[in-house]
């Protein structure tokens, strides 16, 4: 099995091949096609099972397919909110996570990546937030901040990702991502990884997703 034949476009299958992967990891082989075919996911594997670039490279599609549309085009001065939001329980991952966005689109030269996340100034961040942006990786916690400030726009979001959601709920998140989920467009995809989906993470997932979801180990 193939990159390419997962239906990735070149751009991020030619970044796949500078990074050194061949083939795609089984999550990703199974992942993939379910999220490009539109379908919310589950995927429920720990780390070292690429589900980074199992969510990571759906959303670049995501990213990618809008752009072809004329109409989506960035104006100058107009601030329309990225189309992908990533949610993480830690600084860290969201370093990871925006490494990993920024590498697998880096033959896509207008893509624009951003993090906020807390314990950092916040000037730079809205600064980021104003300006042409296609993915948001965030802590929930900043990014109440940046909702209850009117600085982050969320209405133009198409993917919702919860990265390590049971870690998120574990650090007492819960109420913030209800209500960040409640600033989105009702119609988006949403992709939760964790290593459980038992208990909280479950019933948080079937609130989020829609009943017919993908279920990925
Ligand atoms: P993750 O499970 O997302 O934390 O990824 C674990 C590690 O595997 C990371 O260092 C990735 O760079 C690497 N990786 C992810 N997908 C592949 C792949 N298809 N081929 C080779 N390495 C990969």
């Amino acid at each position: 099995m193939s990159f390419e034949s997962l239906g990735l476009d070149e751009a991020l299958v030619r970044a796949l091949s500078t990074a050194g992967y061949e083939n795609p990891t089984d999550v990703q082989a199974h992942a993939i096609p379910a999220a490009l075919a539109g379908k919310d996911l589950r995927v429920c594997s720990s780390t070292g099972s690429g589900k980074t670039a199992a969510f990571v490279l759906p959303a670049l599609m995501k990213v990618l397919e809008a752009r072809k549309d004329p109409a989506n085009k960035p104006k100058r001065g107009e601030v329309k909110g990225p189309r992908i939001l990533v949610l993480v329980p830690t600084r860290e991952l969201s370093m990871q996570v925006a490494k990993a966005a920024s590498n697998y689109g880096r033959h896509v030269q207008w893509l624009s990546v951003t993090s906020v996340v807390g314990g950092v100034p916040y000037p730079a961040q809205i600064k980021a937030l104003r300006g042409p942006l296609d993915i948001l990786i965030a802590t929930p916690g900043r990014l109440i901040d940046h909702i209850e400030s009117g600085k982050a726009i969320l209405s133009n979001v198409d993917m919702l990702v919860l990265d390590e959601a049971d870690r998120m709920l574990d650090m007492g998140f819960i109420e913030d991502i209800e209500r960040i989920a409640d600033e989105l467009p009702a119609g988006r995809q949403t992709l939760m990884a964790s290593a459980t989906f038992a208990g909280e993470v479950g019933r948080l997932a079937q609130r989020l997703q829609k009943a017919d979801v993908e279920r990925i180990e």
